[in-house]
């Protein structure tokens, strides 16, 4: 059992130095009252670090660019209908200016909170860039006028949002660009599309959703 059991753990780490970081470690090995058991904890502990390391944005804890792109060609292969929604805070520079970058920081926490929740149940959820998050969502059964309804509650519910920061009471706005998934368009024509109406957005006033 021992030696078979060490046979597990080897096979473990092979496949994480190998770059697979879904594997599963068995059961009885985390369970064993010994050294080998303590083994297999701790690599299956390195294993969910590694992973988190390599997929989620530190400050926000939201997915990041790396992930999203794997999620976005996982969706694709999928062949499913979803939107792609670009999502950036408006005049973030100023917030910086304004309140200092620990108060931006702390703004960027909160936000991706409230996107976060947002998608919950539907969606994907990245940080795309600084101040920029893109969100894959998956609400194949509604129609684009309910997505488009979802988002402009987002951005309303941002809007009315009042985030308190030691003593200050800081407000911010986001425009966000969507992109309906059509069938025989590749991946860097829906970002594209996206990105094209966040920036009709941003020009035509900002605090909007442009579709
Ligand atoms: P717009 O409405 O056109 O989007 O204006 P903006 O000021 O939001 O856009 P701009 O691209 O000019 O500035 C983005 C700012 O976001 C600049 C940068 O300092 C800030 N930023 C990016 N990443 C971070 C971050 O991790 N923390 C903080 N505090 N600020 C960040
Ligand atoms: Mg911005
Ligand atoms: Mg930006």
């Amino acid at each position: 059992q021992m030696v078979s059991d060490i046979g597990l753990i080897n096979g473990y780490l092979r496949s994480i130095s190998e770059g697979d970081l879904t594997v599963d470690i068995d059961e009885r090995i985390v369970n064993r009252p010994d050294e080998i058991g303590e083994i297999g904890i701790y690599a299956a502990k390195m294993r969910s670090d590694l992973q988190k390391l390599i997929e989620m944005d530190p400050l926000t804890s939201l997915y990041n660019r790396r992930s999203c792109n794997n999620q976005l060609s996982r969706l694709f292969q999928k062949g499913d209908s979803f939107t792609v929604v670009m999502c950036d805070i408006d005049w973030f520079k100023k917030i910086n200016d304004q309140y200092g970058h620990d108060a931006g920081d702390y703004v960027l926490v909160k936000i991706s909170e409230m996107i976060r929740e947002n998608v919950a149940d539907c969606g994907f959820a990245s940080r795309w860039g600084g101040e920029e998050f893109l969100l894959l969502y998956e609400g194949y059964k509604k129609d684009k006028s309910e997505i488009v309804r979802e988002f402009e509650e987002l951005r309303q519910r941002l809007q009315d949002t009042v985030i308190s920061y030691k003593n200050e009471n800081i407000r911010i706005t986001v425009t966000i660009g969507l992109a309906f998934y059509q069938e025989g368009t590749t991946i860097q024509q829906l970002l594209n599309i996206a990105d094209d109406n966040l920036y009709t957005g941003k020009k035509y006033g900002r605090n909007r959703v442009v579709y």
